[in-house]
């Protein structure tokens, strides 16, 4: 057994690019970086740095030029499409700026849509959308549709929606961008409560600085990690 059995993600000699007019955009450089299992990991930086191309590098949503991703010990430059979307689907919970719901489904379908299709049955669901809300103190909007939420109750559910079938990570991008300062601080205070309590690994990536919620903080700057501290 490895010593580092408790690493969750680690990434390994990262480097990507992208091609604009002629230029050549490092956006990842060098990067390396171990996020161990229970951590809460802020990545900070300013815009452009690379924070949400490191994110989708770290979920396996968009590949490095080079470089290796190990997530929770499978080699994930090595894994086929079907298997990364079973990884994403079972081990991750996603949380955006926009929020992400869907406008036409209640506060609890939305947070429901994660399990469809599946072999569940319908009230098993139900049962866990409950619970879901219940984490988030949202259970009294849950017929409630997006537009009838306050931009941090529709951020509460799209942490209920990333929650309800207990991911082992989730992978934050800005998630208090569209917020207004009292709406951030629920927001941060209930990330940190599921990541004390239901013991989840949080990547949280923002240009603010949020780094006393961390149990760690990464600052990137021009696609390299400067500090770790
Ligand atoms: P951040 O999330 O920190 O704002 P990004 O990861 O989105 O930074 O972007 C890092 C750099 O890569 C930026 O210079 C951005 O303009 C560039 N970039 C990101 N995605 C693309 C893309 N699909 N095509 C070209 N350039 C991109
Ligand atoms: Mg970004």
């Amino acid at each position: 057994m490895s010593a580092d059995k408790d690493v969750m993600i680690e990434a390994v000699d990262i480097n990507k690019e992208y091609r604009r007019a002629g230029a050549i955009i490092r956006a990842l450089a060098d990067v390396n970086l171990k996020i161990r299992s229970g951590e809460f990991a802020v990545i900070q930086g300013p815009t452009g740095c690379g924070k949400s191309t490191l994110l989708n590098v770290l979920s396996g949503l968009d590949l490095p030029d080079s470089g290796r991703i190990i997530f929770d010990g499978e080699n994930i430059a090595r894994a086929t499409e079907d298997r990364l979307s079973r990884l994403r689907r079972q081990k991750i919970g996603f949380v955006f700026q926009d929020f992400n719901l869907v406008n036409t489904l209640t506060a609890m379908e939305n947070v429901e849509s994660v399990l469809w299709p599946t072999v569940l049955r319908q009230k098993e669901i139900e049962n866990r959308a409950i619970t879901a809300l219940r984490d988030v103190d949202l259970l009294d909007r849950k017929d409630h549709y997006p537009v009838q939420m306050s931009g941090g109750e529709k951020q509460r559910c799209g942490i209920a929606r990333a929650i309800i079938h207990r991911p082992r990570v989730i992978l934050a991008d800005e998630a208090t961008g569209n917020l207004d300062p009292e709406s951030e601080k629920q927001v941060m205070d209930l990330l940190k409560k599921i990541n004390k309590e239901m013991e989840t690994t949080i990547i949280f990536v923002t240009h603010r600085d949020l780094s006393q919620y961390g149990t760690k903080t990464i600052r990137m700057d021009k696609g390299r990690i400067i500090k770790i501290q």
